[in-house]
């Protein structure tokens, strides 16, 4: 008997979601992995549809980190600046290529303006999303430091990054295509994926959880899959190994027997 929801409608994803600029995109597939998909098509994907994967939201106080989860998870708007407190986590439910499933979105509660957030929150992470706001060039500065503080938790060889610069709205296009510039280069050195997104407009909040679900769903089935054949290629070993050791047992302990 499952007791989790059922995954919304609009959560079901049949094809890579493509980035949002050619620029920034480090995985350029415009497909998922065919191992990926194959082994989605057979069922083969181990546990990965029961797993919960793990997102967490840093970046300055303010930036928009709350309404970017909120817009996204609830579809809501609220113009009043209201401090996140006590606010762990949303979870959010997805059907992609057939397979269930979850993300769990880690929003700070409050505490990035003492930049004193406990390494549980940081821990574990499959996808870290570094915001900075589009309109304070500041905060895109200490989105390195927002990086490193939550790499220090991680494993740097296989978290997902991105950097998204929100507020878009409130940019006129010459002062976007400014900051666009600066975010690019930084995103660049970072090694993640840039967006650049509005939750008071819903301008590509969507399709960049999806690429953030998609991307986290992909490495995921490809871990799975490696654990699975590591764990074949281990039993093979193990057989001959043994073997080899109690023929070698079975040889000394005759020839201490017989002396
Ligand atoms: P957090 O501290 O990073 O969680 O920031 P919040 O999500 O609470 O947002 C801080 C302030 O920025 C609030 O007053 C929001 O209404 C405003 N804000 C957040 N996102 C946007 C956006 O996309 N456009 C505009 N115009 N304002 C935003
Ligand atoms: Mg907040």
């Amino acid at each position: 008997m499952s007791v989790l929801p059922p995954v919304r409608r609009d959560r079901i994803v049949g094809e890579l979601p493509q980035c949002f600029t050619k620029e920034a995109c480090l995985h350029t597939r415009d497909s998922f992995h065919h191992t990926v998909s194959s082994a989605c098509k057979q069922q083969r994907t181990g546990t990965v549809g029961f797993k919960i994967s793990k997102v967490i939201v840093v970046g300055d106080l303010s930036v928009g980190k709350t309404c970017l989860i909120n817009r996204f998870c609830k579809d809501t708007f609220d113009k009043n600046y209201k401090a996140t407190i006590g606010v762990d986590f949303e979870m959010e439910r997805f059907e992609i290529l057939g397979v269930p499933f979850s993300l769990q979105l880690w929003d700070t509660a409050g505490q990035e303006r003492f930049k004193c957030i406990a390494s549980t929150y940081y821990r574990g992470a499959q996808a870290i999303v570094i915001t900075f706001d589009l309109s304070d060039i500041s905060s895109l500065e200490h989105s390195k430091q927002w990086l490193r503080d939550a790499l220090k938790e991680n494993d740097p060889s296989s978290v997902l990054l991105f950097l998204v610069g929100s507020k878009k709205d409130l940019c006129s296009s010459s002062e976007y295509a400014l900051m666009e510039k600066d975010a690019l280069r930084v995103a660049k050195e970072m090694q993640a994926e840039y967006w650049s997104v509005s939750s008071l407009t819903g301008e590509n909040v969507k399709e960049f959880f999806f690429r953030i679900a998609s991307l986290t769903f992909e490495s995921s089935v490809l871990a799975e899959l490696e654990k699975t054949n590591a764990r074949k290629i281990g039993e093979v070993v193990r057989i001959n190994s043994n073997d080899t050791n109690l023929f070698q047992m079975s040889k000394k302990n005759k020839s201490k027997c017989c002396q």
